[in-house]
Parts: C-alpha cells; structure tokens; sequence
C-alpha cells in the first residue's frame, strides 16, 4: 500500500456518511502524506531503523485505529483496542526486555506517541498514562517481583496502569499533597482523593503518590506506592466530562482506608518526590511527542483544503493570510521535532532532561493549539463543523498547556534550570 493511502481511505469513509462534506481529490492526498519531514531529516536526526519502525507504527494505526479514530471520539476506546496495541510491541518500546519490553528507548516511545495520537489523541492519553506514566516509576523504582507482577501484563496491554499525583486541592503545587499513607503493623492504610486521573476507572493498578511522614517535608516525606485498584476503600467518584480527549477516561478516585502491604511500595519510603520528579521528564517528552500528533493532522489537512478550495476564482493557499499560517504551522512543527528528539536522545543517554523536557513540551503543546487553531481558521466554516477532524484536535490539544505540568510552571522550571546553568 502507498504512503498515505490511509488517508484517502479515511475521508472517502466520511464523505459516504455526509454529501455536503468537502471532497478532497486523491492527487492531492498523494502530494502530501506528512512523510517528508522524517525522510529529509535522516541521516541527521533519525537512524534507519527509526524510520523502518515508524513506518510499521504507521501500518498499525492504518489498520487499526484510523479506521475508528471519529467514532472512539465518542469514548471510550474499546478495551481490546489497548490490548493489541501492546500485542503489537507498542506498549513496551522503552521497558526492558524482562517485563516484555523492546529496549529501544524513549526516542521509539516519541514515534509511537506522535503516531497514534495524529489518528486520535485520547487513545494514545491512555496508552501513555498506562506504559509511561504508570510504568516508568515502575520500571526504574520496582523490584523484580514488582515488574514482574505490575509492569508486564501492562507492557503487554492485558492490564492498565494509571499515576496518582493530582487531587482536589494539589495540582501545580505537588509538594502540597493530602493524600496520606499511615503504617499499621505490616501495613499501610491510605487515605485521600486524586483527581483528574487518566484511566483512574479503567486501571487495574496506580502508581500512587502519598505523604507517609507529615512532620518533614514532602521532599523527604512522600513516598510513592503500587496500588491494586481491587483493594477494599478504593472507589471512583465518577469520571470528569471532558472538552476533549473523549476517547479517553479521566477520573476522580477515592481512597477510604484503602490498606495495601508494605512491599507494594515503590522504591524507597521517602522516596516518592523523587520518584515523581523523575517521572516528569519522560512523561513530559512524551507528550511533547503526542503534541506533534494532534498538531500534524490538522497541518495536513489545512494543506489539501488550501489547495482545493477556490475563492475569488483562485486556490484559497494563493492568498498570503492563508499560506502564511501553513508557513507558520511547518516551522513549529520541525522546531517542535527537533525538540523533542534532542530530549528523548539524552534521556536515553542517561542525562538530566528536565530543562529540555520542559522546553520540548511548552514548545510543541503551544504550537500544537496554535497549529490546530489555524487550521479551523483556514477551513473557515468547515474548520468549525465535525465533518472534519480538525475541531476534534483542537480540543485534543487545547489540554496540553494544562495536564503534566502548566505552561506557567514550565516557564518557571526553564527559567530555573537556565539560571542554575548560569549562574
Ligand atoms: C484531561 C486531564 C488528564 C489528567 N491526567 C492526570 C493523571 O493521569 N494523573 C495526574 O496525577 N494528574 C492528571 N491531570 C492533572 C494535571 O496534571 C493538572 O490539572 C495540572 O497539573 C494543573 O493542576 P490544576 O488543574 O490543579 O491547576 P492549578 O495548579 O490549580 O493551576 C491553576 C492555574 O494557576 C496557575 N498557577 C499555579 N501555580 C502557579 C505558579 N506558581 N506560577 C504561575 N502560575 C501558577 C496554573 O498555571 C494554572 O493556569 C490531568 C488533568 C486533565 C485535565
């Protein structure tokens, strides 16, 4: 099958169910399938075997998610749908072989997460909130038994993982966290709410953060545990009503003297701010990855729109207020993916990224909302109907200056990192 062919497919799909809908011609899908930046950019940025696996990503998401992408929006995902995702290998790009994983890092985990999310960018919330999210704390902080028991059946799609670190009254500020862990004998009981939980009602097992010794700071008095979202005390409140993401569950949990024993915890005890901390690198890039996704489709289709509709007995691109924007679209695009990759190869080298994570993430979140704004705008009417796909990611990405950490604290987490170089 062609590059590209998918979309092709995509939109005849569509147009069957609605006859107003803009037809696109099938030359013009040919001319632009958003292969060009990752095949120029090769032997610079990206090895062979990047560009082999992002093509069998790519064949995956054909088969099996674009042909759904519109009406997942309706959520949830179907179950299985996870399942063979990780049957796939794409739940475990940068876990160790042991838990099933491929070893290959986080710059593959950016391929997978850009892929699956320029098809639908709730899936792929839950994909990573349950492989990276979840599984990274896991991965890097468990014991063998741990991963064994929590990491692999996640990397394999059978279970789901979730991370719970915001609640009620803590969401920048997650040193302030509530939530508390009190030992009784071999135990821990645990009480508090998390908020805003992606895959909080779906998960078999969080990574949950809580403060196990209030009298110091949560630097030193937070730790992090594995919890079994089967326990006695465990509830859900409900799931939120989101803008968008729809494919995706987003929850509010409840634990009411929830008691886990004390090998479910993660790492060290006191370890938990840590353990977060370090969590947030990959995480955020990670989703500075997904960014590109939400942002590329609507690129692409503000491309072929541009070029078909005529106004003023011209194509609407041959204006400048519209091909500037594509301009503008394809710069934040490749500065996002330089970005991005240069965080990811240096995780994968074992360096302290969270300057760099931030930077990718604030840069590509930012773009990608401006990205999927203008191409709404260069739609015009079209832009604001469902009859494309270009709404459903501009609300897809209008989270991303919000969840993982806020443009406002990203921006002060750079400034930070910066003057500590400096300085
Ligand atoms: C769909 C969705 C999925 C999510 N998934 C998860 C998940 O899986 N797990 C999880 O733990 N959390 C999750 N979150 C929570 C997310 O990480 C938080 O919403 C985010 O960290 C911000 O916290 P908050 O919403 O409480 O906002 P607040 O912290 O109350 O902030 C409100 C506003 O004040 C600004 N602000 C706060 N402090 C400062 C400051 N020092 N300087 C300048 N401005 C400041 C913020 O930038 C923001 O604009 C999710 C959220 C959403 C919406």
């Amino acid at each position: 099958m062609p590059q590209g062919t998918w979309r092709i497919k995509y939109y005849k799909k569509n147009l069957k169910n609605s006859p107003s809908r803009y037809k696109f011609k099938e030359s013009v899908f040919e001319m632009s399938r958003g292969f060009t930046m990752v095949d120029y950019l090769s032997d610079i940025f990206w090895t062979e075997d990047e560009l082999k696996f992002r093509k069998e990503v790519r064949a995956f998401c054909d088969k099996e998610i674009y042909p759904i992408a519109d009406d997942i929006d309706k959520g949830p995902y179907p179950r299985d749908l996870l399942r063979k995702i990780g049957q796939a290998g794409l739940m475990g790009v940068h876990h160790d072989k042991e838990v099933g994983g491929t070893e290959r890092g986080l710059s593959y985990e950016i391929i997978v997460a850009e892929e699956i999310s320029a098809a639908n960018g709730g899936l792929d919330m839950a994909r990573m909130a349950s492989t990276t999210l979840y599984g990274m704390p896991v991965a890097r902080f468990g014991t063998a038994e741990q991963k064994k028991k929590y990491l692999e059946p996640v990397v394999k799609g059978d279970k789901i993982g979730c991370i719970g670190i915001t609640e009620p009254d803590v969401g920048s500020d997650t040193a302030g966290m509530k939530t508390q862990a009190t030992r009784d004998g071999d135990d821990w009981v645990i009480n508090g709410e998390k908020r805003f939980i992606t895959n909080g009602s779906q998960a078999d097992f969080m990574c949950c953060f809580a403060i196990t010794n209030p009298d110091v700071k949560s630097k030193k008095g937070m730790t992090a545990f594995i919890v079994d979202t089967k326990a006695d005390g465990f509830s859900v409140v409900k799931d939120h009503d989101l803008l968008g993401m729809k494919s995706a569950r987003v929850s509010w949990l409840k634990m009411d003297d929830m008691r886990i024993s004390s090998d479910m915890i993660l790492g060290d005890l006191g370890q938990g701010f840590h353990i977060l901390m370090d969590e947030l690198d990959s995480e955020r890039t990670a989703i500075a990855a997904e960014a590109i996704g939400y942002a590329r489709t609507p690129y692409e289709v503000a491309i072929k729109y541009s070029n078909e509709r005529e106004q003023f007995g011209r194509p609407i691109r041959a204006f400048e207020g519209v091909s500037f924007k594509i301009a503008d679209m394809a710069m934040k695009l490749e500065a996002g993916r330089a970005l991005t990759l240069t965080a990811a190869r240096m995780y994968d080298k074992g360096m302290k990224i969270t300057k760099e994570a931030s930077i990718a993430k604030l840069f590509t979140t930012e773009a990608a909302i401006a990205i999927s704004n203008d191409a709404i705008q260069i739609l015009g009417g079209m832009g604001y109907t469902t009859d494309y796909p270009v709404e459903r990611f501009y609300r897809d990405a209008r989270l991303m200056t919000i969840g993982g950490g806020t443009a406002e604290i990203l921006r002060f987490l750079i400034q930070r990192e910066v003057f500590k170089e400096m300085l």
